[in-house]
């Protein structure tokens, strides 16, 4: 058994938890058993809203439910086995929002984290909190404790929250821009810039990289902390042969000017030996032609399957994410 390597993984919510749970696969199949002490995962909160007068923080709960086996995994998100008794009753009184379901169950956990927030506790405490009462085998942390909700501009100037347009609208009304509330005067949640800098590998899940990534790294302090880690950064490409698997995360990448192609999104976080964030980029086998492009912008390419179709094969993605990593 080798020492336990201290993993941080930056991740959105669907493709973020399959590869959270494929790493702390992997990190078991090396026989680690504390995966909690090995892996961190810093949760992009930018998908975050109040509705009907509750906090939602839609990747934080998928990662949570994902790591602790009650996610609705046909569905894609919320509860395995939940009920929308609540919900009607609220679409009754005309609350909230008619296009955005929200299941019994995890109102529940939208309530407890609400009354906690209230009581003054950051976001940080509240999904440390939240983290206890199943056994998830990682630490979470929120990219900050700042309310930064993505907003999407439109060509004509129309302001919707992220939610609106990606829920509603399916992300069919083309983009301008998005943005993140005071971002600019965010920080990092406490933690997360301690984690990147003592890391052993920093991975970046095939997640979205406008709507996911992208608030992560819009916090002030967390790119320069990827930049000055003495740990290599290695992401995975959501991009599976010139397509997004699940998602609509072409249309966010179109509204930011960036071909929906594994090597354009290498290209879009960067190669850190010229001013940007990657050491190696994970494509997948459909995408091996571009392995000679991704190599000329300075980053080392690994060509390696990326369906994370269940958990051996999530765990085998994250284990080749962590042998390109070199631990
Ligand atoms: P969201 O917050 O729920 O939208 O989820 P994420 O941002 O974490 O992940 C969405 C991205 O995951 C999409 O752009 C997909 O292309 C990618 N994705 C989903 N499933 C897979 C998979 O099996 N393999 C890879 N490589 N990417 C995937
Ligand atoms: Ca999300």
């Amino acid at each position: 058994m080798r020492d336990s390597p201290r993993i941080v993984v930056l991740a959105g919510g669907v493709g973020g938890s399959r590869f959270v749970l494929g790493v702390r696969g992997a990190l078991r199949a090396r026989g680690i058993r504390d995966t909690a002490s090995a892996l961190t995962v810093v949760v992009n909160t930018g998908d975050d809203l109040w509705l009907s007068g509750v906090r939602l923080q839609p990747d934080v709960d998928s990662v949570t439910y994902a790591l602790a086996g009650v996610n609705d995994t046909e569905r894609g998100w919320g509860r395995q086995g939940d009920s929308e008794r609540v919900n009607e009753e609220l679409q009754a009184w005309g609350a909230g929002w008619p296009w955005f379901t929200l299941g019994d169950l995890d109102l529940g956990t939208h309530i407890a984290r609400t009354g906690w927030l209230r009581d003054g506790h950051t976001p940080t405490q509240v999904i440390e909190r939240m983290s206890h009462r199943w056994p998830l085998g990682a630490r979470l942390l929120p990219m900050t404790d700042a309310e930064v909700d993505t907003v999407v501009i439109l060509h004509d100037g129309t302001r919707l929250h992220f939610q609106e347009w990606w829920t509603r609208h399916r992300a069919t009304l083309p983009a301008a821009r998005f943005e993140n509330l005071g971002i600019a005067d965010a920080s990092p949640a406490p933690g997360v810039v301690e984690a990147v800098a003592q890391a052993d590998a920093v991975l970046l899940a095939p997640s979205n990289p406008v709507v996911s990534i992208g608030p992560i790294l819009a916090v002030p302090g967390v790119r320069d902390a990827l930049r000055a880690t003495s740990a290599p950064v290695v992401g995975v490409s959501p991009i599976i042969g010139g397509r997004v698997v699940r998602g609509m995360a072409d249309a966010c990448l179109a509204a930011i000017g960036v071909e929906t192609s594994a090597a354009a999104v290498a290209d879009l976080y960067g190669a850190r030996g010229d001013g940007g964030l990657l050491d190696a980029w994970l494509l997948a086998e459909e995408d091996g032609a571009l392995a000679g492009e991704v190599a000329g912008f300075g980053i080392r390419p690994v060509v390696t399957p990326l369906w994370m179709t269940d958990a051996a094969r999530s765990a085998a993605l994250a284990e080749s994410a962590l042998i390109a990593a070199g631990v």
